[in-house]
This record gives C-alpha cells, structure tokens and sequence, in this order.
C-alpha cells in the first residue's frame, strides 16, 4: 500500500471509531490502541505534509488560535422557538396551523429541547466546512477550528448525503463532564463554573482550540436547512442526519396527535433527571415538510414548531440553620440546612448559599420559608424567600466573622466573593483536607489509607502534616477505630510505597494552590527538581509556557513558607520522589530495532498491551495493518482470517509469542 492510502485508511478506520465512541457510545477498540492509530497517523502526516487534510481526525486535538472570530451572516436566518408552559398552550398551538392547513390530519416529531448553544454547520462534499453560532439570528461568529475538536462532529460524512447541506444542532455540556470539570477545579482551589448551558456556550468562544479541545462537548442535531435537501418528513430527516454520522438523540420521537405529545411531555417530566444532559422542555414540529414550508415564520419563530416548558422543579421549605464549612483552600461556603422535603425524584436537606453576598441579596433569614429549585446543577439552590410567611421576630442573617473551626478572623480579597479563613496551617479542616488531597488517587494514592482514617490520625495527634504519616508505626495506628494489626500493617507499607510514585505527581500531591495535575506535569518537566523549581523566581515561572501570575504567585508564596520549607526537607529525607526520574526500563534492548510487527489475536503470556509495549521496549515498531513493511505478524489465539490471509500473500512470516519471546534471548 502506499503512503497517501495508508493515511486515508488509517483516517476513515479513526473516523469510524470516533464515532462508534462518542455517537454511538459503543467503542469497539481500546483506548491504548486507538491513540497508537493516532500516533501512527500523526506520524506520517507530519512526514508528508503533502497530504494534510484539514478534517483529519488528527486534527482535532486543536492547536489553532483564533483572536477574532470572523462575522458570518446566517443565509438562513436562525430563529427562536415561540414557548408554551400548559397544555392549552399547544393545544391553542395546533387550532392556529389547522386553521391555515385547513383540517388535514398532522404528525409530529417530539424532541427534547436540549440546553445549551446553537450551532450552524455547513457540509460541502462530505466534510465539514464551517461552523457559526446563532448570534442574533441574522448573524454569528464562525467558529469552525473550536467545533471540530468536538469527537461527536463528524468531520468526514459517511452514507448517502447531500453534497452541500446546513445542519442546525445545540452544543452542550454533558452533565457528567461539567461535575468533572469542576471536580478538577475545586481540586485546586478554584471557583467552579456555575451551570453546564453557559459553560458550553464560553467554551465555543475560547481562542485556543486546545483548551476546547480538552472539554467533553457534545453536539446534539436537530434540523437541516436549505433547498438541496429533499426530505418527505422532519423525522425521516432525522434518521437520515444519524445515517451520515451526526448524532441525533435517540428519544426524538414521532407522534400520531396531541394526545401522543402529551404523553411524551409527561414522560419527559418525570425522566428528564436521568438524561445525560440538561434540557428544560420539549420542541414539538409538524412532522410533514410541505406542511412546514406552508406553515412558514412570524417575525420571530417558526409557526410549525412550539416549544412546551417544563416548569422549573421548585419547592418550598423551612430553612432550619445556617452552617459555615471551610475548605481545603480555607474557604468559606454557607451551606443552608433545610426541613427536609421531596424534590425532583430526592430529598433535599441542605442546599448551598454560596456566599455572603447571595445571603444579603435575597436577605435569607433562619426559620424563613425559601423556594429550593433544582436547575441543572447537581446541588439544588435557595432561590429566594417566602415574604409572605415570614414571621416578625426573625433576625437579619449577620455572616460570620471568624471560622468556626479555628477562630481564626476571616479575610475577603479584593473582588473575589469568598471569605477565607487565614490558617492556612493551624485550621483542622484545612490542614485535614490538604492530608486528604496528598494521600488521593491522583496524588500519592495511598493505599490502605482513606479521608476518613486521616482525620482520625489528625484527631489523635498522629500527623499534623503530610510528612508526619512517614513516621506512623503499626502500633501507632492499631488502636485507631476499626483497625486491626493487618489494617495497620497495610496502612504502613501503602505510605511507603508511595515513595516510588514520580515526581510530577507528588508536586500535585503538594496541594500548592493553582497547582493541578497538568500544571504539576508541566512544571516537573520544565524543572526536574524540587530545588529548581524551589529556586524560581516569579518572573523564571512566568515565563514557562502556560503558567500565569496568579500559579507563579502561589508557588512563590509555597516555597517561602518556612513550615513548607522544612516539610519539604522531611519529604526529601524519607526519599519521596522530589527528582524527576528519566524512565528506565531494564528489559529494555534494542534487540528490534529496524522491524515492523503487527500484533493480531489473544495471547496466553501477554496481553495485547504488553506484546506491543515489549516491542517498542525494544526497539520495534508497532503497525497497525499488515503491509509489504511489516516484518512479522505475531499471532496469538483467533487471529482474523483476513489477517492470515494478507500475511500470506505478502510473504510475511507468522510467529508465535514463544517465538516473539525466543528472539529477545
Ligand atoms: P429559545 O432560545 O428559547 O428561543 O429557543 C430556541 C433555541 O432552542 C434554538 O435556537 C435551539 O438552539 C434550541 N433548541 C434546543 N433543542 C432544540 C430542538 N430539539 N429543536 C430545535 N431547537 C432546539
Ligand atoms: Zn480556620
């Protein structure tokens, strides 16, 4: 084969399993041989720039910056959605289209109405050409390099499409993503973001694609538009947008009458909590398109589709207390605690009340009746207050000036809304939560050792630091609630082996403010050493790619703390790893060097991973397919027959693992 077609088919096989994962939800390949794919095509494209292609599934890892996004005017105006909130509301809805269609019997598509931003893209040839937002309607930005780092934006169509289209479709931010994102944003010490919709919509404008390219979008499609497109029905539409790869929910659904959109409306009010993503109604369309094009549009909308809100889930309850926790970082979040009370499928008792300007605005008092909704967000918020049943002796809520863990006065800074408790090293909660974050999974990982167990050894005096758990003993920790001799033992041995874990994790580990996990990795690159980077002064970090003032600022501050300076020459003296380490593999030889293998079947000595790891170990390469170029095609159990096939006519010889281990002696 040559190059340019084994670039090609190495293209459509990476399209195929983007989409299988990320539209279909059914990979059918594992990551690890999926991103060696990746690397192999990356690879020989950057050898033979001749043959790059922009729609490349490489490309969409990201990398271009946009500054301005151009202005692109909509050559078909998008429009808004008119609302209804009640029955009678749609129900008044099909009298008026009857009315103008004169009493034909009509069909409808249901969708649900997905939450997030518009998005138009235009398809010329089968790949994507550009891709706007709504703007006002009449015209948005072209954001085309940040779309196509979205895995389920088909880049090349597959089927019978049209040869030039526009699709419309919402880009959102599913649930799961969002409260991992800000997973990783409460980890360092950050405000995270407040709802997934506004999330996905900052995200579309972002001027470096890389960072887009990092956050789990999705897009959802729901219309095509233009003449070219020929189509009986909206819903055969549908199907046909899923048939050339986009992805279209599957709970769109075709109804029969009213009563039928009703009944999907009532389903979808009750269920909508266990949708991957947000929506907050139904957009119901006249399912025939002549029918649409006869229907037409107001000044604002389509007159063939409605969209019915669902009503924000909302109770009211009594609000019992107010309490005050202290993070990690040392802030402070009121939290409300509530009676009580059945909302959206659970029952609520706490809600947070984010800060002491949030309490003042809605002027919250203890023992007020206050309206609790669940939006998007996982935790539900107090939206306002019951006036009217507020009772005459209840008190201004007076925010508290001084942590309740420590005493400690609090601070605010300059515009930031949180108040913080100082301490930084002396406030249990604090001290307890930076323990807790070094022992982690992404940190240290620490087995045999969990958030509970470390407040415990904090509550008996056993560590004050994470440098102390180095000098825990078994007979220590034997007496500690729910421990035994084997628990102990464990315990211990987990401490020390996290002694092995690499450098860039134990920066992370550190818990300096601002510093996550990709900052560590980046910062143990530039560095090597604890010392190095220790040394550096604001103006050598800032200069490091990607760390800005506020990260160099923290790491400053870290490194002058006299207590971190001694808890670090602890860390140092136990030999944690404070140095990165140039990977060395014993094994390794380059016995390989110059042969091309392709691994096919399942192995009895290895796994699959292993076999090819053992490979590059040793100076072979891994293929992917089976070419005049490769060497040797190592077989295990059940390899393809067309594999068997290839390798036969091309003459290349077939080996087993024994004879794969034979050649490394
Ligand atoms: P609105 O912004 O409330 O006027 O609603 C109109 C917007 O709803 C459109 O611009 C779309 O972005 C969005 N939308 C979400 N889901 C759908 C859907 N299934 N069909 C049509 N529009 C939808
Ligand atoms: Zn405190």
């Amino acid at each position: 084969m040559d190059i340019q077609n084994t670039i090609q088919s190495l293209r459509e096989e990476l399209n195929l399993h983007n989409h299988n994962y990320y539209v279909l939800d059914t990979p059918t390949i594992s990551d690890y041989d999926f991103d060696q794919k990746l690397k192999e095509l990356q690879d020989l494209e950057s050898k033979h720039p001749e043959f790059f292609d922009e729609n490349s599934p490489t490309q969409r890892v990201g990398g271009m910056i946009t500054k301005n996004f151009a202005t692109i005017t909509h050559k078909n105006r998008m429009y808004s959605l008119d609302n209804s909130y009640s029955k009678e509301d749609v129900l008044d809805w099909e009298k008026r289209i009857q009315k103008i269609l004169g009493d034909v019997p009509l069909e409808y598509t249901c969708e649900l109405k997905y939450d997030g931003a518009s998005i138009s893209m235009t398809y010329e040839h089968g790949k994507l050409k550009r891709a706007v937002t709504r703007g006002d309607g009449f015209q948005g930005d072209e954001v085309t390099n940040n779309i196509k780092t979205i895995k389920s934006v088909p880049l090349q169509l597959k089927g019978d499409f049209p040869d030039s289209f526009e699709i419309r479709g919402e880009i959102i931010l599913p649930l799961e993503g969002f409260a991992k994102m800000n997973q990783e944003l409460i980890e360092i010490g950050e405000t995270p973001y407040s709802n997934p919709r506004n999330t996905a919509s900052g995200s579309l404008k972002l001027q470096d694609s890389t960072e887009v390219a990092k956050r789990p979008l999705d897009c959802l499609l729901y219309t095509f538009i233009g003449n070219d497109v020929k189509f009986a029905t909206h819903f055969e539409s549908l199907e046909k947008a899923r048939s050339f790869g986009f992805k279209v929910p599957k709970e769109a659904k075709l109804v029969k009458n009213v009563d039928e959109i009703f009944e999907f409306i009532d389903y979808w009010n009750i269920h909508r909590h266990e949708l991957p993503y947000e929506t907050d109604g139904v957009v119901v369309k006249v399912n025939n398109l002549h029918y649409q094009d006869e229907l037409g549009y107001t000044s604002k909308a389509p007159r063939w589709a409605i969209a019915y809100k669902f009503k924000a889930e909302q109770v009211s309850t009594k609000l019992n207390s107010i309490s005050y926790q202290v993070g990690r970082t040392g802030a402070i979040t009121p939290v409300a605690n509530l009676e009580p009370v059945q909302l959206a499928g659970t029952i609520v008792k706490r809600a947070s009340l984010h800060n002491a300007d949030q309490i003042e605005k809605l002027d919250i008092r203890v023992g007020d009746e206050v309206f609790v909704e669940k939006g998007g967000e996982i935790i539900p918020k107090i939206i306002g207050v019951d006036f009217t049943k507020r009772s005459l002796d209840l008190l201004p809520t007076v925010y508290i000036t001084n942590c309740p863990e420590c005493q400690t006065e609090l601070i605010r800074k300059e515009g930031e809304a949180q108040h913080y408790c100082p301490n930084f090293y002396g406030c249990p909660p604090q001290i307890i939560g930076r323990i807790q974050h070094y022992i982690s999974r992404k940190a240290m990982d620490i087995e045999g050792l969990g958030g509970e167990t470390v407040a415990l050894l904090f509550n008996n005096h056993l560590v004050q630091n994470y440098a102390d758990l180095y000098d825990l003993t078994v007979d220590q920790v034997i007496p500690l609630e729910r421990m035994a001799q084997k628990s102990a033992e464990n315990l211990v041995n987990g401490i020390e082996k996290s002694k092995e874990v690499p450098f860039e994790r134990v920066l992370f580990a550190l818990g300096i403010r601002y510093v996550g996990e990709t900052v560590a990795k980046k910062l143990a690159k530039h560095y090597q050493t604890i010392d190095n980077l220790g040394n550096a002064s604001l103006m050598d970090l800032i200069l490091v790619d990607e760390i800005g003032e506020r990260i160099a600022q923290s790491v400053v501050e870290f490194f002058e703390n006299p207590e971190n300076q001694i808890i670090i020459q602890r860390l140092k003296d136990y030999g944690v790893q404070l140095e990165a380490k140039t990977v060395f593999n014993p094994d390794a030889t380059d016995k390989l060097a110059g042969k091309t293998f392709v691994v096919s079947g399942v192995f009895e000595k290895f796994s699959r991973d292993d076999l090819k790891k053992s490979i590059e170990d040793n100076g072979g390469k891994v293929g992917s397919s089976i070419s005049a170029k490769t060497d040797y095609v190592v077989a295990g159990d059940n390899m393809g027959p067309a594999k068997l096939e290839k390798a036969n006519k091309l003459n290349v010889p077939i080996i087993s693992e024994d004879d794969f281990i034979a050649m490394l002696q």
